[in-house]
């Protein structure tokens, strides 16, 4: 231990050389010298070197602000690592910001309750009706899950999310809030409806945390905001070592594969994600058959969490980009067409097997994780008549990773079923900015960066995009680990 702790007071020495910047701890040594810590300091509790759970603890002014609060999600140990308390007292965090309501930034949130967090949510409107929908659902999974389990066993109560929910206060973007001494407000991040960056102010210095970045190619939502002098910036990298590819005809890929569902009087399974990438496809599937692209084929939404989130997206149209303004005050049902069915109960769900094909189905989970997809999957998987179409990014682990991958059979509700339908992907839907439109925030702040935490990625997105910084820019950048604490 004595061994450890002289290598990382070394590690620390040579960073702070090197960066300026001091590690307080790290999860290795589990060391903190609170005596250093005068300076703002940000500590990273989840999304280190991984995609899922982020989880960010800002500390400064005397104010202890929590920056997300994120599911562990997509491998064998996230559960574990889930239920474990958070290596900080949730009572005393002052504040929580989010910026967004996917389960992997809000996830936990009832939990910080539950572990006696009582202080305001700051979060846009829609990403806390959004959050709300995601929580219901994530608590109904737990249920479905573990049957024999008591409400105590779950990461939380309904109790607990209902007291977290009544903790929001929701902002606009752009309207300046203060917690004590720190200054911050939301920006568009264009990710999904309501996602923000969120720019503090701390002591003369602003921190940037983007949640996760939008593509600029998103179907409904304007693109992102311009960041601007920024000081430090905690970058999300979940596309930190990729290029979207079919950017461009991601339209023409996905009416390729409704035409050819229809010819080959298959079934089109798409899994999809409840927020942005069910409403994209439901918005493009309308234009294609408003401008008889395609042919009349029966199109189930078959996901009540996913149904619920439309309904919210219908909400806030003052959100859409301008084009789809102009849209929506044309005609109002962008995501409504005549051989769409929406599937709420088990038994509608069930009773679209009978259904003769062609048909295409949309189901959550959008990385096969769970949820109704996977009775499609089980049913359909083996049908070389029929297509699998991958939307968005897969958690290794996962069987829409898998399937991806090539693999010849996937396991089931506990059956083995062989792969004969057709696999296809298109990158071009994701709501994540790739490796060049990541590169292109750093470049557009770069005269006043200091410092960039790259996070939110694999190991190799999140390492591959430090390099870029550190090659590109000369500016210094890290991709911490779990429980490293900076002083900024
Ligand atoms: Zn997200």
């Amino acid at each position: 231990m004595a061994q450890k702790l002289k290598n990382n007071r070394e590690k620390w020495r040579l960073y702070k050389k090197q960066t300026g910047i001091l590690i307080l701890a790290d999860s290795l040594s589990g060391v903190y010298n609170e005596t250093m810590a005068q300076k703002p300091t940000i500590s990273f509790y989840g999304g280190a070197q991984e995609v899922t759970g982020s989880c960010y603890l800002l500390e400064a002014e005397s104010k202890k602000i929590l920056v997300d609060c994120g599911l562990f999600q997509g491998y064998k140990f996230a559960d574990e690592k889930n239920k474990k308390p958070f290596p900080f007292k949730a009572s005393e965090v002052d504040a929580l910001v989010v910026t967004h309501a996917h389960i992997d930034h809000v996830g936990r949130i009832p939990k910080l309750y539950k572990e006696g967090f009582r202080g305001i949510i700051y979060a846009t409107a829609p990403t806390r009706d959004l959050a709300a929908l995601m929580l219901e659902d994530a608590h109904g999974i737990m249920e479905h899950d573990c049957r024999e389990c008591s409400e105590e066993d779950f990461l939380y109560t309904l109790n607990d999310l209902e007291g977290a929910l009544k903790l929001f206060h929701p902002l606009e973007y752009h309207q300046k809030e203060r917690i004590g001494n720190v200054e911050f407000q939301f920006l568009n991040a264009g990710h999904i409806l309501g996602s923000s960056f969120v720019k503090f102010s701390v002591e003369g210095k602003s921190i940037v945390f983007t949640g996760d970045v939008g593509a600029g190619s998103s179907v409904l939502l304007p693109s992102h905001d311009e960041l601007r002098d920024v000081n430090i910036l905690i970058i999300e990298s979940a596309y930190g070592n990729r290029i979207h590819k079919h950017v461009g005809d991601k339209s023409l890929l996905l009416e390729r594969a409704i035409e050819d569902i229809t010819q080959k009087k298959g079934t089109l399974m798409i899994p999809v994600f409840s927020t942005e990438r069910t409403q994209d496809i439901l918005y493009e599937i309308n234009e294609m058959l408003e401008h008889r692209r395609i042919p009349d084929v029966p199109v189930f939404l078959d996901s009540p969490l996913a149904i619920k989130t439309t309904e919210v997206f219908k909400r806030y149209p003052h959100l859409y980009s301008e084009d789809i303004q102009k849209k929506f005050q044309e005609h109002r049902h962008l995501f409504d067409f005549k051989h769409l069915k929406t599937t709420q109960t088990v038994e509608e769900s069930k009773s679209i097997n009978d259904v003769k094909p062609p048909k295409v189905i949309l189901a959550g989970s959008g990385m096969m994780t769970g949820g109704r997809i996977l009775h499609h999957a089980e049913r359909y998987l083996s049908d070389p008549g029929s297509i699998l179409l991958i939307v968005g990014w897969q958690s290794p682990g996962s069987i829409g990773r898998r399937l991806i991958d090539k693999a010849t059979e996937v396991k089931i509700h506990g059956r083995i079923i062989p792969v004969a339908a057709e696999i296809r992907s298109i990158d071009g839907f994701s709501a994540h900015a790739d490796e060049e439109e990541l590169k292109d925030v750093i470049a557009r702040t770069k005269d006043l960066l200091e410092h960039v935490f790259v996070v939110q990625g694999e190991q190799a997105a999140a390492l591959n995009l430090v390099q870029v910084v550190k090659d590109h820019y000369g500016i210094s950048a890290d991709a911490p680990t779990f429980g490293e604490k900076f002083e900024i």
